[in-house]
């Protein structure tokens, strides 16, 4: 991901919408690139400022950002043993499934 790719997924980080891969990609150039990191601490503070100051709450939007950043990371580590979860369950039930056939038909014989 250069520069420009990753200043066009900022808006939908922040909406939470990358899926797993654009995260990842989301991520790793964020660390490595501190322009880009700057432009999302940014776009976040331009987001969420007018959304605070009607709140009329205190806030402190720079650990926000990397509290949502770690929620995110997060997330993407528990939907893949989620996925791994419903590999097995997959594998299982057509494992089930060729036992079942193998049953009938070696029974019809
Ligand atoms: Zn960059």
């Amino acid at each position: 991901m250069n520069c420009k790719e990753f200043e066009n997924r900022i808006p939908d980080f922040l909406d939470d919408k990358l899926n797993k891969k654009q995260a990842n990609d989301f991520f790793a150039h964020m660390h490595e690139c501190k322009d880009c990191m700057e432009e999302l601490r940014i776009q976040y503070l331009i987001k969420e400022v007018p959304l605070r100051i009607e709140d009329g709450e205190s806030f402190d939007l720079n650990s926000e950002l990397d509290l949502k950043i770690e929620k995110t990371k997060k997330a993407i580590k528990k939907r893949s043993a989620a996925n791994t979860v419903i590999y097995i369950m997959e594998a299982i039930a057509i494992v089930a499934v060729i036992f079942i056939l193998f049953l009938v038909f070696t029974r019809g014989r």
